[in-house]
């Protein structure tokens, strides 16, 4: 079930259909997921830039974050269930991660925003284990950071690089991993880190 905007196809289904009926179970089976959260400026931005269009076909999902997108579906006369929030998804995976004891990995922000963010998170997600932690300013084909991440080999891994960065980095190194969603989440720890 999905609707087209602008040569993006959107999960069309409510945020909490979504997590149970695809991202729980493929936790649970240690399946291998990304998920794009998409606003509009991620939706224009691909309409010119083919790389980037790329890395979002990449991914198994793509939700749509931002009124903007809601609304030019239903301009399109192909209404969208609900608008699926980045930072709302995040937190519901941190729930999840808590209450089945899963590990992460926090990739991204300022080094001290990183820091406090995953320190948050370690008090208020007492049961995640925290897989590991870096900043988000590392060189785009640092490889051997990528295989250091995997080696971890987290259950969910948040990437909080800004985009196209994020989603770039995640479509490149995924292969890497043996199981883990990924999904890139903006500015999602510098209000985790407050
Ligand atoms: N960021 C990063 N590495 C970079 C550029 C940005 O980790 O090379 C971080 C930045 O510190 C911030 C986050 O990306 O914590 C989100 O940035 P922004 O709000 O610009 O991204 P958006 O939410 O628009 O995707």
């Amino acid at each position: 079930r999905s609707v087209t905007v602008m040569d993006i196809d959107f999960v069309n289904r409510t945020q909490y259909q979504f997590l149970v009926e695809d991202i729980f179970p493929a936790l649970q089976h240690k399946e291998k997921k990304f998920i794009v959260t998409a606003n509009p400026e991620i939706v224009m931005k691909a309409q010119e830039d083919d790389a980037f269009k790329k890395v979002i076909y990449e991914a198994d999902y793509t939700v749509p974050d931002g009124i903007g997108i809601i609304l030019a579906a239903k301009l399109l006369e192909t209404p969208l269930e609900e608008r699926i929030a980045g930072f709302d998804l995040a937190l519901d995976l941190l729930n999840y991660a808590d209450e089945h004891g899963l590990s992460c990995y926090f990739l991204g922000a300022k080094e001290e925003v990183n820091e406090k963010a995953v320190k948050r998170v370690q008090a208020d997600y007492p049961n995640i284990h925290i897989a590991g932690r870096h900043n988000g300013y590392f060189d785009i084909g640092d490889r051997d950071l990528a295989e250091e991440i995997a080696a971890t080999a987290p259950d969910i891994v948040l990437v909080a690089a800004g985009f196209p960065k994020q989603e770039k980095w995640i479509a490149a190194y995924k292969d890497l991993f043996d199981h883990g969603v990924f999904m890139g989440v903006g500015g999602t720890f510098d209000i985790l880190a407050g």
